[in-house]
C-alpha cells in the first residue's frame, strides 16, 4: 500500500533534530513520496534543498495569505526560478485567509491572483488555502482560468466543496476530517477520485495523536478517516487517492 501526504512543512525548525527519523517512519508506513509545502520565499528553498537531500521528498514554492504584505518586489521571478528545478512541483501554499487577516486583504488578493496566473502561464498546479474566503477563492479560480489545483485543509461546505470540483480543482483532507464531525458529510458526498489525503504537519493531528507533533506517517489515520466514512477499503483509498496526486503533481513522476 502506497500513501502520499501531499502537503507537509516539514522544513519548519520543529523537525530540525529529526527530520532523518520523521522521513523514515513515514517510509515504513507506506508513506512513499510527501510534498514539503513553502510559506514564503525562504521556506520555499529550505524545501527545495531538504527535496535534493531525501528522494521521497518534493517541494512547492508560494507566498502564504499570512505573509502577503511581506512578498517582496520581484518575487514572481524569485518563484519561477524555483519552479524549473525538477523537484519543484507546485505553485504554494497561496490563498486568502480572512480568519486571521495577518496580511490586509487587498494584498492577499492581489498576491494570489498574481501567483495563480504564475501557476498557469508555468502549467504548474496551484496549493490554495482557503479560510472563511469561500467565495473570494472560488472566484479567483474561476477568473484566472486556471483549472489544475487543489484546495487543501478542506473545512467548509459540501456546496463550496461541489464548486471546486467544477472548476476543475481537486481537495484534500487533513486530520481535521477525524474530529471535525461537520467534515464527515464532505467526504462522504464527494467522489473519491477528486480528493487527497495531507497532514498540514506540524498542525492538525489526527486521532488518536491529537496535541501531539504531527508528522507525514499519521496520513494513514486520515485515509482511514476516509475509508470509514465512506464504507470501502483502505487499499482503494490509498490507491486512489495516490493516483489523484500522480495526475495532478506531474513531476512528482519524473524524479
Ligand atoms: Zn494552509
Ligand atoms: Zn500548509
Amino acid at each position: 500500500m502506497t500513501l502520499i501526504d501531499t502537503h507537509a512543512h516539514i522544513s519548519y525548525n520543529d523537525y530540525a533534530d529529526r527530520i532523518d527519523e520523521v522521513i523514515q517512519s513515514a517510509e515504513e508506513n507506506g508513506v512513499k513520496k510527501i510534498i514539503c509545502v513553502g510559506v514564503d520565499l525562504l521556506s520555499s528553498e529550505n524545501c527545495l534543498k531538504l527535496a535534493e537531500k531525501y528522494p521521497t521528498l518534493y517541494a512547492t514554492c508560494g507566498i502564504h495569505p499570512h505573509d502577503a504584505d511581506k512578498a517582496p518586489k520581484g518575487y514572481l521571478y524569485e518563484l519561477e526560478t524555483f519552479s524549473q528545478h525538477p523537484k519543484m512541483v507546485a505553485v504554494g501554499e497561496i490563498g486568502l485567509d480572512f480568519h486571521y487577516d495577518f496580511s490586509d486583504r487587498k494584498t492577499q488578493r492581489r498576491v494570489f491572483h498574481e501567483q495563480l496566473e504564475m501557476a498557469k502561464s508555468l502549467e504548474f498546479p496551484a496549493v490554495v488555502h482557503c479560510r472563511e474566503s469561500d467565495e473570494d477563492i472560488l472566484e479567483g479560480i474561476q477568473n484566472s482560468g486556471n483549472k489544475k489545483g487543489v484546495v487543501h485543509c478542506f473545512a467548509s461546505s459540501v456546496d463550496f466543496a461541489q464548486n471546486i470540483l467544477e472548476s476543475g480543482f481537486h481537495i484534500s483532507f487533513t486530520g481535521m476530517i477525524t474530529f471535525v464531525k461537520e467534515l464527515e458529510q464532505v467526504v462522504r458526498d464527494i467522489p473519491l477520485e477528486r480528493m487527497m489525503v495531507e497532514t498540514d504537519s506540524p498542525y492538525l493531528s489526527p486521532k488518536p495523536f491529537r496535541g501531539k507533533q504531527n508528522e507525514p506517517k499519521n496520513v494513514l489515520h486520515i485515509a482511514k478517516k476516509i475509508a470509514e466514512l465512506k464504507e470501502i477499503s483502505l487499499e482503494e483509498v490509498a490507491d486512489s487517492t495516490t493516483e489523484t496526486a500522480l495526475n495532478l503533481f506531474k513531476k512528482l513522476n519524473a524524479n
